[in-house]
């Protein structure tokens, strides 16, 4: 079945680490072979054996339209025959900042970076330049790109891998990180009456998607920019992963809380590099040439991938969300179905189109949680779903992603092999 992907990925481990540019794309976490992708398009996603799958991985979130969508696929070609990078300014990029101030009011100024690892990284630096202070503040098992600072207790691949804390990041560096558990309202306002007067900024994943999917709990959320705001702290929402995701306004828009400065990525990009950060007019003032806080980049706002997100982003209506709130909520009650038939230990957390099948009794609120389950279990599952034509993320921790192009027979299809895969 994989005999092609075996071959690449022989070829691969010669010239790039593990064979892969990302680390859970090798597949460590559920061993066997990774696919290596031919093509995708809609909900469907193609290895080089000729094996066709259901995408659940959605790119890691950008491919909300499903892949390869006609319109953005045009709005990309058409961008590129007019020049590919001028590293100068464009109209596109304009309209693309109102769009986004649009859905997200606090974005009064913005700036387009190329990953989301570049816009968590830069919206730090504003943070700790506007208040003067070192520290910043973020949550275990929260994974906000690989900048150094934010590699301490790190989700995601790091924590698949079990090393939270990487190799390469200074003592110094990490020492002005702090971390908290997750959705502990009462430790976010402990730590700030004690040393709100060094905390720079706290950086939150306002939905968890990198311990796999952990919504909120209520009341999480105003602790954290209320906190801030009492000590000149700043808060920052990393929407990376949740931005246009889960709402037209994101997680902001969802719950009704609105930070200082949000990061944005993945679906914003419409599957092209591309990533934002901004927030309140006063602290993105900072930013060169207007203020002291250096940031650049030679392909920022590179106007093929603008011409993406804008073509993607067209597209995001309230239709779109409430189909992708119906497919989701169809796909979790199957599964919980085919959990309680099959009489397995799991539970099912989502917050719209992400989703995580958690191999424990639940319900997870927090890295501790997420790390009981069973990934054993969890890795033979995700074997039987690939030999059944699902790609599932290869990974416990990480969020499945529905997107619009999925029908509701396509969900069904996953739900039968969800159950078989569960008695394998
Ligand atoms: N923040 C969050 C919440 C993410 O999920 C990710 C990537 N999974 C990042 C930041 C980093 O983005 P990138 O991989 O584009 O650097």
């Amino acid at each position: 079945m994989f005999d092609r992907s075996a071959h690449w990925l022989r070829l691969a481990e010669n010239v790039l680490p593990a064979g892969v540019n990302s680390p859970v794309r090798a597949y460590r976490a559920v061993g066997g072979t990774p696919p290596f992708i031919a093509s995708a398009a809609g909900a469907r996603i193609v290895d080089v054996d000729g094996n066709d799958y259901l995408d659940y991985v959605s790119s890691w979130g950008p491919a909300i339209l499903g892949h390869a969508h006609q319109e953005v696929v045009r709005a990309v070609a058409d961008a590129a025959a007019q020049g590919l990078s001028f590293g100068a300014p464009t109209p596109q990029e304009v309209t693309f900042a109102q769009r986004l101030s649009e859905r997200f009011p606090n974005l009064e100024l913005l700036r387009c970076v190329s990953s989301g690892t570049e816009a968590t990284m830069s919206a730090l630096r504003v943070a700790r330049a506007a208040t003067n202070r070192d520290v910043i503040v973020k949550f275990e098992g929260a994974y906000h790109g690989h900048a150094d600072a934010l590699l301490v207790k790190a989700g995601s691949g790091a924590a698949t891998f079990g090393t939270p804390d990487s190799a390469g990041v200074t003592e110094a560096v990490a020492r002005t990180t702090w971390t908290l558990p997750y959705n502990r309202s009462q430790a976010v306002r402990d730590l700030l009456s004690g040393h709100g007067s060094e905390v720079a900024a706290i950086i939150v994943e306002p939905i968890a998607g990198n311990m796999g999917c952990v919504p909120p709990q209520p009341g999480f959320l105003d602790s954290i920019v209320e906190g801030c705001r009492s000590c000149g702290a700043v808060s920052i929402f990393d929407e990376v992963m949740t931005g246009c995701r889960v709402a037209a306004g994101g997680a902001s828009e969802r719950f009704g809380v609105v930070p200082d400065m949000t990061c944005l990525g993945k679906v914003v990009g419409g599957g092209m590099p591309l990533a934002v950060y901004g927030g309140r007019r006063e602290l993105m003032s900072q930013v060169a040439p207007l203020g002291r806080v250096y940031q650049a980049g030679t392909l920022s706002g590179n106007p093929v991938a603008v011409a993406a997100g804008l073509a993607t982003i067209a597209r995001l209506d309230d239709d779109l969300y409430s189909r992708l709130e119906t497919l989701g909520a169809q796909l979790q009650a199957g599964i919980e179905r085919a959990i309680k038939r099959r009489e397995v230990t799991a539970t099912v957390q989502r917050v719209g189109s992400m989703l995580t099948v958690f191999f424990t009794s639940g319900p997870v609120v927090d890295f501790a949680a997420a790390d009981r389950c069973d990934r054993d279990r969890f890795a033979r599952w995700h074997r039987g779903l690939l030999t059944r034509g699902v790609y599932w993320p290869p990974s416990q921790l990480e969020a499945a992603f529905i997107s619009a192009a999925h029908t509701s027979e396509d969900v069904e299809r996953t739900i039968a092999a969800v159950d078989a895969a569960l008695g394998d």
